[in-house]
């Protein structure tokens, strides 16, 4: 089984989200599997420099216009992961971040920038490149990569089945009709059946509309975005490919986030040993400067700072947590307004709330070891990554039940408490006051050393590793490999037998 994974961050090469951490994990739980999982993602500078380069650049002719386009070969650091960098220097090797300026304005070229992408991955797939190898299947992720399926879709050639992730509904990728002059996009697609959406060419409604199979990161979030309130004007084309769409839970990399293997982390802990946890609390607050006040609860906010987020319902919420006696610490860049009303809120309280902007990954392993309780909120949310994190390392969550929220964390209740089932808290409306009565319920448990005790470890031990989920991809490929097996046999080639071929087909739902 060949797999050619495409994706616009792979952790530890470039990263903005949770994306980056789901297209390092993943591949390396199917590598496990024995599939053969290669990455593909654009040459940002930051990805050149961290890459374990391996042999010289692959020239590509002319890709949309452009004569400088290379693959550059390597492995993804710390792993055997083989991965291609698309080099095109007018494109990708910029200054800022992944998608904006640094201004925080997007780049006025991101269709032509994930275009260019799209169009490399279509030649790849169709065998148009000096490479031998070619995938059976494109697992294709986000909206920078929608177009991959419209491109091979016109292919009356065998081509790799496309199989695509929706990580967000809410970041689309629609750009002006214009565009489609230069992103190489049949204007034949053009239509409200095709890639048009409102007057303009939308990357991720071309992904829903013609990849072989969809899925989202949670099974709650696939059934959401079939509705009006979750699927931000595309539940229309996503209902009718509701028989292809499937919910897969994302996992968490014990491998990188456990406390107990943490090398970022000042003293490592399990369950066993939760008071190793106290020695990292006491070394965040030195570190953040705020004093140690008694047994004072530390609550972490860890997350863009954009409504999804219900940023602005946290900088709402803070203060009575800390008139109820907690610390907060917030780590996280995002709009620009919520980065200065938490900087003026931090200056408000300087005993109570730390507030650090930008984005610091070994920052973010300490403030979930030090912190008795994340807040982990949102409008709607996909999946979410940072609530599991945080359970692993005995820092209770407070989530918003929607999306992968609810179909990972159980609320302490009387009865979830007594059975031990009992991971975090939850809440339902989208307000302050909710956010709060959610937060004093976990500041009053905290109170409570054997209940604490026992909501942390129960967490602890939930186990959200990727070996179920990968599995759960694996099966999906192979219910699409028949499709290309015959289209290779169809044109003279035989079967290969590396693997199990003929898998069970997975139902959609
Ligand atoms: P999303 O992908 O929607 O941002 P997730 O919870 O899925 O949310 O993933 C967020 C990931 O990004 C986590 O690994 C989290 O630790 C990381 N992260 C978010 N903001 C920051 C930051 N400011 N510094 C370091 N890591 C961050």
């Amino acid at each position: 089984m060949r797999v050619l994974f495409v994706s616009s961050e792979v952790h530890p090469l470039a990263k903005t989200g949770g994306l980056a951490d789901v297209s390092e994990a993943l591949p390396k739980a199917l590598r496990a599997h024995d599939v053969d999982v290669r990455l593909l993602m654009p040459a940002y500078p930051q990805a050149k420099d961290r890459l374990m380069a391996q042999g010289a650049p692959i020239a590509l002719k002319n890709v949309l216009g452009f004569d400088d386009v290379a693959l550059i070969p390597g492995l993804l650091p710390g792993s055997e992961l083989p991965i291609w960098l698309i080099d095109c220097p007018l494109l990708y090797d910029r200054p800022g971040r992944l998608y904006c300026d640094p201004d925080g304005q997007e780049w006025h070229d991101n269709a032509l920038r994930y275009a260019l992408l799209s169009h490399v991955v279509a030649r790849l797939a169709r065998g148009l490149t000096p490479l031998a190898w070619r995938p059976d299947i494109v697992h294709a992720n986000d909206w920078h990569t929608g177009i991959i399926p419209a491109l091979l879709d016109a292919d009356t050639a065998p081509r790799p089945a496309v199989v695509f992730t929706i990580h967000n509904m809410a970041y689309q990728g629609n750009f002006p009709a214009a565009c489609l002059d230069f992103i190489g996009l049949s204007s034949r697609l053009y239509h409200p059946d095709g890639v048009e959406f409102h007057n303009r060419v939308s990357f991720l409604k071309a992904g829903v509309r013609y990849a072989d199979r969809i899925t989202t990161v949670s099974p709650t979030y696939a059934s959401e975005i079939l509705s009006p309130d979750f699927g931000h004007g595309l539940e229309g084309v996503a209902r009718q490919r509701q028989n292809d769409l499937v919910g897969i839970l994302n996992g968490a990399d014990y491998g990188l986030w456990d406390p107990v293997n943490d090398r970022h982390l000042i003293e490592r802990y399990d369950r066993h040993y939760i008071s190793g946890k106290k020695i990292c609390k006491a070394a965040l607050l030195t570190e953040l400067g705020l004093p140690a006040m008694g047994n004072a609860p530390l609550i972490a906010f860890n997350s863009r700072l954009v409504e999804q987020k219900m940023a602005d319902v946290v900088l709402e919420a803070v203060p009575a947590m800390v008139a109820a006696g907690g610390q907060f610490a917030l780590l996280g860049e995002g709009d620009r307004r919520f980065e200065s009303a938490f900087a003026d809120l931090a200056r408000r309280y300087p005993e109570s709330i730390s507030v650090r902007i930008g984005y610091d990954e070994p920052a973010a392993h300490r403030l979930l070891a030090g912190a008795d309780i994340l807040l982990a909120p949102a409008r709607f949310e996909p999946c979410g990554l940072t609530q599991l994190y945080a359970m692993r390392y005995g820092t209770v969550p407070i989530v918003r039940r929607t999306g992968g929220l609810a179909d990972t964390v159980v609320d302490a209740t009387p009865e979830t408490l007594h059975a031990g089932a009992a991971t975090g808290l939850s809440f339902h409306d989208i307000s302050a006051a909710a956010l709060g009565e959610a937060a004093r319920r976990a500041i009053e448990l905290f109170g409570q050393p054997l209940l604490w005790r026992r909501l942390q470890v129960a967490g602890m031990q939930a186990d959200f590793s990727w070996e179920r989920s990968a599995r759960r991809y694996l099966d999906l490929y192979r219910s699409l490999r028949p499709e290309s097996q015959l289209r290779r046999v169809a044109r003279g080639r035989t079967p290969d037998d590396d693997d199990s071929y003929g898998g069970r087909v997975v139902n959609s739902r």
